[in-house]
């Protein structure tokens, strides 16, 4: 089992984007090489790790590589466990000496023509400067800081001032409400919290102070000792000295020099709790060493990236994808890094394009939700942008649709620019099946191939390890560096959500269609699949082929109880601005997809959905969409990460409606 080796390479059909030959003459590796790379990674991954954890400094090397296992009674993960490091000094101070003036975090704010370079140096001092006032505050090495903090380049201060000192952080999506950041707070045993007054988005203030005072009342299972308050805007806030620190008046007396707390490869680095699409959120611990490393390489190899660059993640840093791939990726690999901080049609639809015009921008990654809410604009987005500076562009989160893979494609892309659809999880650290700019032909709707280390197989319910083309349950056969080490204070959790399902195998909770070529295409949560008279369908291939059609802008897809076919088809559409609900809509959109997949797709109910309930990273919760489908709207369960709450009153409302 451990050991498979993807061979076979994507045959040349109509649908597959092959690596363009001036492209793939400047990257940083070919299709042979990936093999090559691969099955290393695979056959002697000691020696390939072993190289591979060279790319970051060590205080004190490490001896042994991996001591690995994923029996569920005797599950330990551990990397470079005696090798000692520092996270921060890795994405700083090593960067000094000779690129200590370039830029590390190009910031980009709400309000068009407002921006901030600041250099490796400047970051540098920023980051020890706020790692002696945490010092000063009592803060000390493995304890836990809460960061609630807008899109403003002190978050990522404040996270690296706690990796440079050993402290724990654990970001907050600043969406969230009081009582989910007291949550999370109860659950770290947080005593000290790190926020602005207020934060910008889409041209308002988002009143964060207002909601940790709310919090801080809140909170059961710890008492917060401190609250660093960054006095961002103009909006007052009430102030209680008791607790309260203002940023500015901390750092001030502060020296320039902090050293760097030697940290052992295991000890952690970070909490961060997933979106809770399936369920009550799970609070994600990652490691030191092993998660560097592996954020760091496949920032590297995914992105292509080359110094000098001006690479953009569009994610947030309350989100892994911001953890790993707008800070700790980038800073390992000395490169400038875009922060935003708005939205992406503020002041309107033309905003991401603008961003990229005006500043340059190579590479860019963002999600699918955000390109079907570009898309369904049609050609505005990027209507008189020149768009040429970029060269790469990424998604992840979920399933892109096919048509919104051609639609990005064609206009930030160029038709000249390979898109990387990486999927991952909070979970994995880092990009796990993921095409490789100059090595992988695409196929619209695939993340492609596995990255090295990563041992990706289907099996079915019982376990049973499928081989060739085939469709499963997505599992993991080995650990790899980025790998999450527990669920924060509940390490029997981790043990049932991951390595009970499977013996012997990391569950991912996702399925997934393994091609002719050995290529994954995901095809959504097993929780969500559906079972209609026998037959299985993944709620991805139904969704993009929904997507595909004209009027669509989006659409979900869930099962509900149905007396003869076990479980009926509920599909719910959001159309394109611009098109209004009617019947006729609604019967050509059945035909549509009878015509697109077959006449068991034919859908039993279609809800207009001006809306869909996501979380607050983009998701579509379709847990919710199933108890509305299934009548069950008073049994909708943990709904404290719903980006919209009123998007659920809505689709109850109109519920009877559609049926
Ligand atoms: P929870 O685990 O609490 O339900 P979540 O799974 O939504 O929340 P994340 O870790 O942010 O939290 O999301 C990981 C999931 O996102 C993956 O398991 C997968 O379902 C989906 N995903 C991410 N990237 C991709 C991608 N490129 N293609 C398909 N699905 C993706
Ligand atoms: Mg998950």
């Amino acid at each position: 089992m451990r050991g498979r080796i993807v061979t076979s390479k994507p045959e040349s059909t109509p649908n597959v984007y092959p690596v363009p030959a001036p492209y793939a003459a400047h990257t940083l590796l070919d299709e042979d090489r990936y093999f090559e790379l691969y099955n290393r990674s695979i056959q002697e991954p000691d020696g390939f790790w072993r190289e591979q954890a060279q790319r970051i400094d060590w205080i004190a090397p490490f001896t042994q590589v991996q001591d690995t296992s994923f029996a569920r009674d005797d599950l330990h993960i551990r990397w470079f466990a005696d090798g000692k490091l520092n996270v921060a000094a890795n994405c700083l101070d090593r960067h000094l000496h000779e690129h200590g003036d370039s830029t590390a975090i190009l910031w980009v704010g709400d309000e068009p023509g407002v921006s901030r370079e600041i250099s490796y140096r400047e970051l540098h001092r920023d980051v020890c400067r706020f790692a002696n006032g945490l010092k000063s505050l009592g803060v000390k090495k493995g304890d836990v800081v809460t960061i609630y903090m807008p899109m403003v380049p002190e978050a990522a201060v404040a996270m690296l001032a706690c990796a440079r000192i050993g402290a724990v952080h654990s970001v907050v999506f600043a969406g969230f409400s009081p009582e989910a950041l007291a949550g999370r707070m109860d659950d770290g045993q947080s005593r000290t919290l790190i926020t602005a007054n207020a934060g910008r988005r889409g041209g308002r203030s988002v009143m964060l102070k207002n909601n940790v005072d709310r919090a801080v009342a809140l909170c059961k299972e710890t008492t917060v000792d401190n609250v660093v308050v960054f006095n961002y805007t103009d909006d007052a806030t009430d102030w209680n000295p008791a607790i309260d620190r203002d940023y500015a008046e901390l750092v001030a007396a502060q020296s320039d020099e902090c050293p760097a707390e030697v940290m052992g490869a295991e000890d952690p680095l970070f909490i961060l709790y997933t979106s809770g699409s399936t369920g009550k959120p799970k609070g994600v611990l990652h490691s030191s060493g092993g998660y560097i490393i592996y954020a760091s390489l496949t920032h590297e190899y995914v992105f292509d990236y080359r110094r000098g660059e001006r690479y953009w993640c569009a994610a947030d840093i309350g989100w892994i994808t911001g953890h790993s791939y707008i800070l700790y990726g980038p800073l390992a690999n000395g490169a400038t890094t875009v922060m935003y901080e708005g939205v992406p049609n503020y002041p309107d639809v033309t905003r991401v394009a603008q961003i990229i015009d005006d500043h340059k921008i190579n590479i860019l990654y963002i999600a699918p939700t955000a390109i079907r809410a570009l898309m369904a604009e049609g050609n505005k987005p990027v209507a008189g942008a020149s768009l040429e500076s970029l060269r790469l562009l990424g998604t992840v989160g979920e399933p892109i649709n096919p048509e919104a893979w051609k639609w990005y494609h064609r206009t930030f892309g160029r038709g000249q620019c390979p898109i990387v659809d990486t999927w991952w999880q909070t979970e994995t650290g880092g990009a796990m099946l993921t095409p490789l700019p100059g090595a992988t032909a695409l196929k619209p709707g695939s993340a492609t191939r596995p990255f090295f280390g990563v041992q990706p197989a289907l099996v079915d319910n019982e376990g049973n390890i499928l081989d060739g083309a085939a469709e499963g349950n997505l599992v993991l056969l080995g650990s790899w560096p980025g790998q999450m080490r527990t669920v924060f204070g509940d390490h029997q959790r981790f043990i049932d959500t991951y390595f009970s399902t499977f013996e012997n195998m990391y569950f991912t909770g996702d399925g997934a269609r393994r091609d002719e070529d050995g290529y994954y295409w995901i095809t959504g949560r097993v929780d969500d699949v559906l079972n209609v008279s026998g037959h299985r369908m993944g709620t991805a291939e139904l969704e993009s082929a929904l997507v595909a059609h004209e009027a669509v802008a989006e659409a979900a897809v869930v099962g509900y109880p149905h007396d003869i076919k076990g479980q009926g088809i509920y599909i719910y559409v959001t159309l394109n601005s611009g098109i209004e609900p009617s019947d006729e809509m609604r019967i050509t959109l059945r035909d549509w997809l009878r015509a697109e997949i077959g006449p068991i797709a034919t859908p039993d109910v279609i809800q207009w959905a001006p809306g869909l309930p996501k979380t607050r990273s983009g998701k579509i919760m379709r847990r919710i969409l199933r108890k509305v489908a299934a009548d069950e709207c008073d049994q909708l369960g943990d709904t404290s990460t719903l980006a919209d709450p009123a998007v659920v009153d809505n689709l109850v409302a109109n519920r009877a409606a559609a049926t």
